[in-house]
């Protein structure tokens, strides 16, 4: 092993440097050599998209290393430069993780050494309570997508979107009653979210777009900012950073699945399903404003559990499984073994997690649906 080789491995086992800089994997493979940090391959794709002025990136081993190269890394390391360019990170902004999207990943890096949001916090515009501006937004029957007006106020709760000029607006969401999700493989578009939300009595879903990365990402944490400040009213002893991470939350899993009516006789259909946290959705296509049922997922307790295979007497179909509520079962199949193993193993999740308050409330209002 040569000394250099020796320098890093010292350097690597320091509090901090064992892990990337910015998302936190294990993987560290790389350093940037004028910041300092140590950082894992994708972390280290996106320096490179910084541009060398802001971060000259290097592999540990493949790469060739000068002393006051690795001097620096010694000097500054992962804590140090942390401690700098992330002092200031809001409660309300999502750090992103190994397994986030790359838009996310890509902005954080940017927020982070690009733009100096986390030194220099009048920078962070998406902490005003407002946010006013256009979004792409998909119709509500078809492809076609169109400019529309956003205007987010957190003093009122709501976030609205109007059409052309008109005075009044399409739609006023609650925004503490709002889940927005990044769904960009199923969009199709790496800068979309998409909008979840109670609507009279049933559930929308709005699927909008922005070309930059860096409006999107700021509806994102200005509703994110908004939704965790009127959390905090709402529970003034709760912790700031707890309240935070249930702020918004991503689906635990989506995908195609065929479904069975509930006599022996009915037919099969494909549905797209959503599992959200409790809620399992299911809509006729991918993008559908409103999902075509919804099966509130109660505790194993209750009479809610998973079963391989289907019931005596019906037709096996693809990969299935069964799902019983004490309404009623719902024979479910994918098309491949191992889709069907991921849905099992997130519903059975959720159904031995305990019941909240909020569970029993969205329980009631799916019951008094059906
Ligand atoms: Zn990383």
């Amino acid at each position: 092993m040569g000394e250099k080789n020796r320098q890093f491995l010292e350097l690597l086992k320091k509090p901090g440097n064992d892990k990337c800089v910015d998302c936190s994997s294990k993987s560290v493979e790389y350093a940037s050599y004028n910041m300092g940090v140590f950082l894992c391959p994708t972390c280290a794709g996106l320096h490179r998209g910084l541009g060398v002025h802001l971060s000259k990136v290097k592999h540990l081993k493949l790469d060739h290393w000068e002393d006051s190269q690795i001097r620096r890394l010694e000097e500054v390391g992962n804590i140090n430069a942390n401690r700098k360019y992330e002092e200031r990170v809001p409660a309300c902004y999502r750090r992103p993780g190994e397994g986030d999207s790359s838009v996310l990943r890509d902005q954080w890096i940017r927020a982070k050494y690009e733009r100096e949001e986390f030194i220099y916090p009048e920078k962070q515009v998406y902490r005003r309570g407002f946010m006013e501006g256009y979004l792409m937004k998909r119709g509500k029957d078809g492809d076609q997508c169109k400019s529309r007006r956003f205007v987010l106020q957190e003093s009122e709760d709501s976030l609205k979107y109007f059409i052309k000029e008109r005075k009044e607006p399409k739609t006023v969401v609650r925004i503490s009653t709002l889940n927005v999700y990044f769904a960009p493989e199923k969009i199709g578009i790496p800068t979309s979210l998409q909008f979840t939300f109670p609507h009279g009595s049933t559930t929308r879903h709005i699927y909008v777009y922005h070309e930059s990365a860096e409006t999107i990402v700021q509806w994102y944490m200005a509703l994110r900012c908004a939704k965790l400040n009127r959390l905090m009213v709402a529970y003034p002893s709760a912790s700031e950073y707890i309240l935070a991470e249930n702020v918004m939350h991503d689906f635990l899993k989506e995908g195609w699945l065929t479904k069975s009516g509930p006599k022996q006789s009915d037919g099969y259909r494909k549905r797209w399903f959503s599992l959200d946290r409790r809620r399992l959705m299911y809509h006729e296509s991918k993008l559908e404003p409103v999902p075509k049922g919804e099966i509130f997922l109660g505790h194993r307790s209750e009479g809610f559990f998973l079963r391989l295979g289907s019931p005596s007497g019906f037709k096996e179909v693809g990969f299935s499984f069964t799902l019983t509520t004490p309404d009623r079962q719902y024979l479910l199949s994918s098309e491949k073994d191992e889709d069907r193993s991921q849905w099992m193993r997130w519903i059975d999740y959720v159904i031995d997690r305990e019941i909240t308050f909020e569970d029993s409330i969205l329980w009631d209002k799916i019951r008094r649906r059906n």
